[in-house]
C-alpha cells in the first residue's frame, strides 16, 4: 500500500493540471482497501476514487483522499465453445484489455480499441465508441462499498447503464469502489460495422478481422483525436445531447444541415461537436485553452491552462449553444476540487 500526504496529481489526469490532493493511497488488492476503508481517519475524510483521471477537470486541489488501484489481471472465469467470460482487475488499462482480447480472437471490444484509462472507470462511464459500449459485454461488476465496506456484486441490470452513465456515477448512491469487472466475450465474432467512418476505412483493408477492425478504429481516432500524452484534454467534453423529435424538427427548419442520430423513442441525438462548431469555437484559442481543430468536442490544455481557465471556456461554450439553439450541453467530464 502507498500512501503520500499533499501529492501532486499532475502524471493522474490528462488535462495535465498540477493540481494536489491532500492524501493520495494506492492500494494493491481487496485486503488492503478493506483497510484503508475501515481507518477511522479516512472515514471522515471527503473521498474519490480516480482510475486514469482521463476523464478529470481538477478545477482546486483536492483537500480529502484520493484512492487508486493496482488491482490488476485477466483471468478466464468461465469458458464455453461460444464465449468466454473474463475477469478483469479495475486498475488493468481498457486498451490493455482490448488489444489482449483480439490476440486471443474473442470478439465485442474491438470497436472501444483506443480509448484511455483503467477497466473499472471504463464501467463507471459505460465507455462507448463506434456503435458499441461496455454494456454490452459486462456480466457483472464487483464492488466494495465505502460505507459499510461489504463487498456486492452487480449484475448487468443493477448496474443501471445508459448513455454515458451507470449506477457508479449517480452521486446520490452509496458510494461503490469497483475491484474487477467480468466481461463475456464472443468466440464467434459478430462485427458491428454500422458505423459510417468505420465501414469506409475497413472497406481499404482486404478483409474484415478483429485485428482490423482495431487498427482501423486506432486510425480513425488518431487522425481526429489529440494525443493526452502529447497534449492534455480529457477526450469528449461534452455529452451529445438529446432533444425530441418536435424540437428537432423546429430546430432542422432553421439548420437543414443540422446533423442527428434518431433513438428509436422519438428521440434524436445531436452530435455537440457540430453545435460547438456553428457557435464559431473551434480551433479557436482562449490564453491557455485550446478548442481542439479537428474536433470541437474537445478542450485542450495548450501548456499552463488552470482547471478553472477550462472550466471558463467550457462555460461560454455552453452559454453559446444554449443562445443559438436552446439547447443544454451537459459536460461528460467529471469537475473535481
Ligand atoms: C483522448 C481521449 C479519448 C476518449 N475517447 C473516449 C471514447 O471514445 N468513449 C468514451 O466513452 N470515453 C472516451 N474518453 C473518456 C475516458 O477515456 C473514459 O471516460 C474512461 O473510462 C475514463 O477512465 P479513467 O481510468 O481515466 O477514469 P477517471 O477519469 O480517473 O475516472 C472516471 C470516473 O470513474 C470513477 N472511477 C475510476 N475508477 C473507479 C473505481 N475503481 N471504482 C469506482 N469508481 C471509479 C471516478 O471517480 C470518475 O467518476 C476519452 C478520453 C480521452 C482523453
Amino acid at each position: 500500500m502507498r500512501i503520500e500526504e499533499n501529492y501532486s496529481l499532475l502524471k493522474h489526469n490528462t488535462f495535465h493540471l498540477p493540481a494536489k490532493t491532500r492524501w493520495f493511497m494506492e492500494y494493491e488488492n481487496e485486503e488492503e482497501l478493506g483497510r484503508i476503508l475501515r481507518d477511522e481517519y479516512f472515514q471522515e475524510c471527503v473521498s474519490l476514487h480516480i482510475g486514469s483521471g482521463s476523464n478529470l477537470l481538477f478545477v482546486d486541489d483536492f483537500r480529502g483522499i484520493i484512492f487508486h488501484s493496482q488491482i490488476k489481471g485477466i483471468q478466464v472465469a468461465e469458458e464455453t465453445d461460444d464465449s468466454v467470460l473474463l475477469q478483469i482487475g479495475a486498475a488493468e488499462l481498457w486498451d490493455d484489455v482490448v488489444a489482449y482480447a483480439i490476440s486471443k480472437n474473442w470478439g465485442g471490444i474491438e470497436n472501444l480499441s483506443n480509448i484511455p484509462g483503467e477497466s473499472g472507470a471504463a464501467a463507471v462511464q459505460n465507455i462507448g465508441a463506434y456503435g458499441v459500449e461496455i454494456k454490452d459485454v459486462i456480466e457483472t461488476v464487483e464492488a466494495y462499498s465505502r460505507f459499510s465496506f461489504e463487498k456486492r456484486i452487480f449484475t448487468k441490470d443493477e448496474c443501471d447503464f445508459a448513455y454515458r452513465h451507470s449506477f457508479f456515477k449517480n452521486e446520490q448512491n452509496e458510494p461503490y469502489i469497483i475491484t474487477h469487472i467480468n466481461i463475456r466475450l464472443n468466440k464467434k465474432p459478430v462485427f458491428t460495422l454500422y458505423y459510417g467512418k468505420l465501414n469506409e476505412v475497413l472497406g481499404t483493408y482486404p478483409e474484415i478481422t478483429l485485428a482490423n477492425i482495431r487498427d482501423a478504429v486506432i486510425s480513425i481516432r488518431k487522425e481526429k483525436l489529440p494525443d493526452p500524452d502529447i497534449i492534455g484534454n480529457a477526450g469528449s467534453f461534452f455529452m451529445n445531447p438529446v432533444v425530441s423529435i418536435r424540437y428537432f424538427e423546429k430546430l432542422k427548419t432553421q439548420y437543414p444541415d443540422i446533423p442527428s442520430y434518431p433513438l428509436g423513442n422519438d428521440h434524436i441525438k445531436i452530435p455537440a461537436a457540430w453545435l460547438i462548431e456553428q457557435c464559431g469555437f473551434k480551433g479557436k484559442k482562449h490564453g491557455e485553452v485550446g478548442v481542439y481543430e479537428k474536433q470541437a468536442l474537445v478542450l485542450t490544455n495548450l501548456g499552463n491552462a488552470t482547471g478553472d481557465e477550462i472550466a471558463l471556456v467550457a462555460e461560454s461554450i455552453r452559454t453559446a449553444v444554449n443562445e443559438h439553439f436552446g439547447i443544454e450541453l451537459t459536460p461528460e467530464v467529471k469537475y473535481v476540487g
